[in-house]
Parts: C-alpha cells; structure tokens; sequence
C-alpha cells in the first residue's frame, strides 16, 4: 500500500505497550485509521503525530508508558495517549502536560477524534482499503480474538476493574465472525483471550446467537467448540479453574482445541488466596488438574503466581511451593508482588521486606525450573506438530502446541527443506533444556 498511497496522507506512529488485551486494542484504532486513510509511519520523525497506546498495570509499567510519551513528544511534538494509564489522566499532565488528548482503554471514538482534530483525514476511497480482517499487529499466522472487556472480579491487587469497568461479553456469533475472518486471512493459530474467559458470558445471560445456521450459546464451551470448527489450533488464556471448564478437556482429547490452558493461580495458600480475593480460590484445584491430566495427557499448564503478597508467611510460601511439586506445572511465570496505585492490596497486613520476597522468589524459581526441565524432556524422542514463527540462515523456529507465543518456549529446527513461516509441520524432538527443545523437521 505505501507506494500507491497519496504522498498527502497524514502518518501516525503508533507505539504499542502492555498486554495482548491492548495489542487488540491497538489493531482496532489502527484498523480505523487506516480506513480512514491515515498511513502508519516507522518512526516519530517523518509522522504527523504520534499515538502511544499505555500500560498502567505495574508502576514499572507507568514509567515505561511515560518514558515512551516523553520520547515521542522530544522526537515529534504532537501526542495523544490512550489505554489503561489513559484512565489517570491527571498522573500523565503532570509529568507531560503538553500532550494533546488523554483517553483511557477502549475510548476507540476519543482518540479517533483526537487524531482528527489534530491532522484531519484525507479521505480516498479507492485508495483506503483495508483489509477485511483488520489490520493485525501479529504476524500473519496468529492473532489474538478478545471475546470480552473488563472484569466482575475484585483481586486484591489488580485494579484493571476500575480501569476498564466490569465484564462485557461479546456476542458468540460476532467473536465468531472476527475468527472465521481471520482464519480466511491466513492466521493459523488463534489466541483467546479476555480478563476471565470463563466468565464469558455472565453479563449477557449466556445469550445465544446464530452462527452456522445454529443458535448457540454464549458460554465458555460453546464458545470453545465452535471455535474448535474452524480448523486452526485454538488456544484458550487466562481461564480460571471452575468446575465448567472440565468439559473443555473433550475438546482437547479430540483434537479440536489445543491441550494448553492459561491458568494465572497466582498463589496456592488458601488463606493468601482468600485475601487477595481471587476468582474460584474455592474449588480443589489440585484435584482438578489432576482429573484433566488424566483425561488429556499431554495437556500443558501454564500459570503465574505473585510471590511476597503482603503478610505472606514463611509457612504460605511454603504451602505454595508444595503446590509447586504437587501439580507439576508446565510454563510458570513467577512476579515479585508489587504495589500499584489505587489497588486494595496495599493496606492489606505488613509487605514482605524486599529481600524475603527476593529470596522467596529465587526459591520458587529454582522448585520450578527443575520442574519445567523435567516436563520438557519427556518430550524428546517424541514427533510434535510445529508452527513456524521465523526462518533464518541457523534453521526455523516454531512452537509446539504446548507453546503460546511470546509468553512459553521455542523449538529450533534443523530442516533439509525450506520451512514456511505460519506452516505447521512435524518435528523429531532431540534435545531439551528448562525451557527451549530442538529437533529435525521430518515428513514432506
Ligand atoms: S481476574 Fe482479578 S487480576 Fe484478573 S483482571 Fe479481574 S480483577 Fe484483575
């Protein structure tokens, strides 16, 4: 597109931080912009403007949002800041007061509008086209299907609730729409993801809606089956462990869904659980992982945890490093608890000193790793679907249905014929370390 474009239409920059949740986001107002005619630009120089997409969560994850907005402001002047940072307006003001508008996460309209006031649009139809699946900021062969914004729950030390406001489902039939577009388009994998995709449909009642000549249901499952028709891997992020997602393990024995499930437990002591007020903190978790391992051996369980909650207690710590050993994780991320803005967690009993949260935190990582390497090399000597991410002079790297991108492992891979990128091809695992395999790609 960019040779054929005017050489009047105006350029954005776009900088893009945070979660998957704002990297949607982020493709939506580009998609936008682009409909409208606006070119995205490489850099903050050659651009009309500038718009930096913000991540509140973590205060870290504020000074990394105002460093960026500080950058595009020396390197180009004109800014407009969005996302969850957007939400504290008066904390950006302070530090930048020239930016030109503030909104906070999903104000698609007020940052349209921003961008509009600031470099209006040059509107050429024949010329602006986009796309029918949008613009993805993914490579081609995954993309991330948000299926609902905000949260009914109130964690302790989250305050995304406050940022982006309670659970809004989307109905089953247009999450479907956006996925059966994007399959179309190429994409291979797709990615679902939300703030509590078991929650999925709680807010609207379960409401059902027609996709392929069937009323269905918007429910966690349903959701998943339907999802599971479409012939691409589809894998499932941030579920919590109720009972209803029992039935999920169906789809994965048969192959319609991939046996991968983003669990973010972040802890296992049911008393640190209780005060962080986490979601099914109730339910006997173990005793569920186990049923599902036996149901889907090679399901691959990937889950965080905050070490050095306040009042954590030698003793919880240790209820959930026997957790740890217990459940066998597969892909642990492991976060040093610390205190964001606004959050209730703060006032809770005393903080940990950093040096016991440090220390706790090595401990973890340790029990973990041992446990991740362990898990990993029973896959060597075994054949596994692989998608290509990148191919290189060294050989390909993919990820194997056990593997999320960005966030788990890698597969290198050794190959006596060009591999494609977003190609699924079969490879011989030979090696393993705690987190990366290797192998040879084998079958024509
Ligand atoms: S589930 Fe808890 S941590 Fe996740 S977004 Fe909701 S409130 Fe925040």
């Amino acid at each position: 597109m960019a040779e054929l474009a005017p050489k009047t239409s105006p350029r954005i920059s776009f900088v893009s931080l945070g979660c998957p949740k704002a990297l949607v986001d982020s493709e939506r107002i580009i998609t936008r912009l682009r409909a409208e005619g606006y070119e995205l630009s490489r850099g903050h120089d050659g651009a009309d403007l500038v718009i930096v997409n913000t991540c509140g969560f973590l205060d870290s994850a504020k000074a990394e949002s105002l460093s960026a907005i500080g950058e595009a402001l020396a390197e180009n002047g004109k800014v407009v800041v969005t996302g969850c940072m957007g939400a504290e307006p008066e904390q950006i003001r302070a530090v930048h007061p020239s930016v030109l508008a503030i909104s906070g996460p999903q104000q698609y309209e007020s940052v349209l509008a921003a961008v509009h006031e600031a470099v209006p649009p040059q509107h050429d139809p024949f010329l602006d086209l986009v796309p029918e699946h949008g613009i993805k900021l993914t490579p081609r062969h995954y993309a991330y299907l948000k299926i609902s914004e905000g949260c009914n729950n109130r964690c302790t030390f989250c305050i995304i609730p406050k940022l982006r406001g309670d659970l809004v489902s989307r109905p089953l039939a247009e999450v479907m729409r956006e996925a059966e577009r994007l399959v179309a388009a190429g994409v291979k994998e797709l990615l679902v993801i939300s703030q509590d995709t078991s929650a999925y449909g709680v807010d609207i009642k379960y409401a059902e809606s027609l996709w392929r000549d069937r009323e269905r249901s918007a429910r966690f499952f349903d959701l998943a089956e339907a999802l599971g028709e479409l012939g691409a891997w589809v894998r499932l992020h941030y579920v919590y462990p109720y009972p209803h997602v029992d039935r999920v393990m169906d789809l994965m024995a048969s192959g319609k869904v991939l046996p991968y499930l983003d669990i973010p437990f972040q802890h296992a002591s049911p008393t640190v659980l209780k005060r962080m007020k986490r979601p099914a903190s109730q339910e006997k978790t173990l005793a569920r992982v186990q049923a599902w391992r036996a149901a889907v051996p090679d399901l691959t369980l990937r889950s965080t945890f905050i070490v050095g909650f306040p009042g954590e207690t030698e003793a919880e710590f240790t209820e959930l490093l026997d957790f740890l050993k217990e459940a066998e994780l597969d892909r642990v991320g492991c976060f040093k608890f610390e205190p964001v803005a606004g959050a209730p967690a703060n006032a809770l009993a005393d903080p940990v000193p950093d040096e016991v949260k440090a220390e706790r935190y090595d401990r973890f990582m340790k029990t973990q790793q041992a446990i991740s390497a362990r898990r990993l090399k029973r896959k060597v000597g075994t054949r596994q679907q692989v998608i290509i991410d990148s191919v290189g002079p060294a050989g390909a790297i993919g990820r194997t249905k056990g593997d999320a991108p960005e966030i788990d492992g890698r597969v290198h891979i050794a190959s006596r014929r060009p591999l494609r990128v977003g190609e699924i091809t079969s490879v011989k695992i030979e090696a393993a370390d705690a987190y990366d395999l290797r192998g040879t790609a084998v079958g024509f």
